[in-house]
């Protein structure tokens, strides 16, 4: 498979596919990040709550790929907000992956009720300076959580990665970030599973010969924004990066279209914490 990338604001290219590790065992999270490189992956979303920082970078270096050809994405732990704590929480994830730079690093939940947010985020545009991360970005940030950093801030945020598949399409964030350059990462873009039994959805699989997974990351795709669906099934990690040889048509998209509901599977970015 060929995986089509997107061009940031500051004009790095992002896979628009990649793996996603939330969860994954740890024993295994180095043999799965490989085998998704096998199956075409290009790009690997992890972050320092995950624990798995050290065994994504093995993966990384085992994997035999030029360095310049895999994305790494890891993202700031809530503990770290203060501005030098987020610098000393930046190189301890350098130092587990192994690697002497990132392709992305988010603040991963803006915690409004602490208040650090723009302190984290002038951190990261500190980070971006020094060239040890290619971009710079937020996760879980809402409208006004975006707005508090574009006052404060001199960087526009690259990605905002934020909850988004057919039970929650977030139009409201999504067209904050359209209107403002900043591309969204759809993650759990599946729903973690809940999705997947819609007969709605169903039957646009059907219709396309597809599985009802594959049809819900081609209508993600075809939005336009990033995905990384997790797996620890190996045919699945296959299965879940073709999606890129058919096309949903009009009808199917606004049929998934009309699944939105509030089906928010993770926290709330006002209250995570
Ligand atoms: P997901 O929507 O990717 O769903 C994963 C689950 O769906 C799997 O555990 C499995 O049960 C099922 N599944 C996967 N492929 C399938 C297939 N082909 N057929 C049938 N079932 C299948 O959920 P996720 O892991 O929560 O989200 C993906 C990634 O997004 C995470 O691994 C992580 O990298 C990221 N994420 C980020 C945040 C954040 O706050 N920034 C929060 C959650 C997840």
């Amino acid at each position: 498979v060929t995986i089509p990338t997107l061009r940031l604001n500051n004009g790095v290219e992002i896979p628009q596919l990649g793996f996603g590790t939330y969860k994954l065992p740890p024993a295994q999270t180095r043999d799965l990040v490989l085998r998704a490189f096998d199956a075409g992956y290009r790009h690997v979303d992890t972050a320092q709550m995950y624990r798995n920082e050290r065994e994504v970078g093995q993966a990384v270096s085992a994997g035999g790929l030029p360095r310049s050809e895999v994305f790494v994405t890891t993202k700031l732990n809530n503990a770290f907000h203060a501005h030098d704590d987020a610098l000393a929480a930046f190189d301890r994830s350098l130092d587990a992956l192994g690697t002497d730079y990132v392709d992305l690093f988010l603040i991963h939940w803006p915690v409004p009720a602490l208040g650090l947010y723009p302190q984290a985020w002038a951190a990261l545009e500190e980070i971006l300076a020094s060239g040890r991360a290619r971009a710079i970005g937020v996760s879980n940030f809402q409208p006004a959580h975006l707005d508090r950093i574009l006052k404060t801030g001199t960087v526009v945020p690259a990605v905002n990665q934020v909850e988004v598949h057919p039970y929650l399409r977030q139009d409201e964030v999504r067209a904050y970030g359209a209107a403002h350059g900043i591309v969204t990462e759809a993650w759990s873009p599946l729903g973690r599973g809940t999705v997947l039994g819609d007969p709605v959805i169903a039957g646009v699989a059907a219709r396309h010969g597809v599985t009802p997974a594959q049809a819900v990351l081609r209508w993600h795709v075809q939005r336009g924004d990033v995905v990384f669906p997790k797996s620890a099934t190996p045919e699945r990690i296959v299965e879940n990066a073709d999606i890129f040889g058919f096309t949903l048509d009009d009808a199917d998209v606004a049929a998934i279209d009309a699944l939105d509901r509030d089906g928010r599977t993770g926290s709330h970015p006002d209250t995570e914490n």
